[in-house]
């Protein structure tokens, strides 16, 4: 009768702790998984989880071969002034916070990419500074990576890994307390793989005309790139900026559209620096003469 009334007791107990765990559990993944839009951590968190991604670049120079900014002050002048142009934007909300300044380029000529992580750490790779044709188009292309970080399109697809990881974390009774606390590897690298979701990609194409509008590039500099991409057939690989919306065509429509609608300036900068800036960086090695016979 005693151990009876114990059982009883205990699974009475448990049926109270599994009402209370999906109680509490269930709406936390539903509110993490499907209903929160901006992100449950804060800028601050952002810089955090860039420098995280910005140490596991710098511990792979396979992957990423960093041109040192002392071997090469020239071409890293360059890229600030840029970034400077774009960031010198009214629309930029996290200039004083986000890593803008820690800007990198990848010494690869393979690789026709730029991307920014959150909290700001820009990545430049020297193929794609030599594939543009005009500075406009660089200035473009970093406007639509800068988005992604100021609108923190990164962190809100981690925060939907944080609400299933968080759940999981909440039945295990090992709630993570701050985001360096689940950031693991895999997340890290699939944040470094990130691709974003067609409205993300829209919003930071849409951005890139009103960054640009206020500094001496066409406004609808991102286009630009689109137009050569397009010229140049499918056999250039997948840029961050279309894996995940390769339709070119629409996208330069929509980027000329808001380019109008802002009523901003097209005219391309001044062609000269854009040169320099190109023969600033390391230039292929010049193919070896056949020695005269
Ligand atoms: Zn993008």
């Amino acid at each position: 009768m005693k151990l009876l009334q114990l059982i009883g007791g205990f699974l009475y107990a448990v049926r109270w702790l599994i009402v209370a765990v999906l109680a509490i559990g269930v709406p936390l993944y539903v509110y993490f998984a499907f209903i929160a839009k901006d992100p449950v951590f804060g800028p601050k968190e952002d810089v955090e989880l860039g420098k995280m991604s910005a140490q596991s670049i710098a511990e792979d120079p396979k992957e990423y071969p960093i041109l040192p900014e002392s071997e090469y002050p020239e071409a890293y002048s360059h890229l600030r002034r840029i970034v400077g142009g774009v960031i010198g934007s009214p629309e930029i909300q996290y200039r004083d916070v986000f890593a803008y300044d820690q800007m990198k380029i990848i010494n690869r000529d393979d690789v026709l990419n730029a991307f920014c992580t959150p909290g700001g750490y820009i990545y430049v790779y020297t193929g794609l500074i030599k594939y543009l044709d005009q500075e406009d188009h660089l200035a473009g292309v970093l406007g639509h990576e800068i988005a992604h970080a100021e609108k923190r399109h990164g962190s809100t697809r981690l925060q939907k890994e944080f609400g299933v990881k968080g759940l999981t974390g909440f039945l295990l009774l090992t709630l993570p307390i701050s985001p360096s606390d689940y950031i693991n590897a895999s997340i890290l690298k699939e944040l470094l793989g990130l691709s974003y979701s067609r409205d993300q990609e829209a919003q930071a194409d849409e951005y890139s005309v009103r960054y640009l509008a206020t500094s001496d590039y066409a406004c609808d500099g991102t286009a630009g790139f689109f137009i050569k991409l397009r010229e140049a057939g499918d056999d250039v690989g997948i840029p961050e900026m279309l894996s995940d919306h390769p339709d070119t065509g629409s996208r330069v429509s929509a980027i000329q559209g808001e380019a109008k609608r802002l009523g901003c300036s097209t005219e391309p900068a001044d062609p000269s620096r854009w040169k320099a800036f190109q023969q600033s960086l390391p230039q292929d090695e010049p193919a070896e003469e056949a020695a005269p016979e």
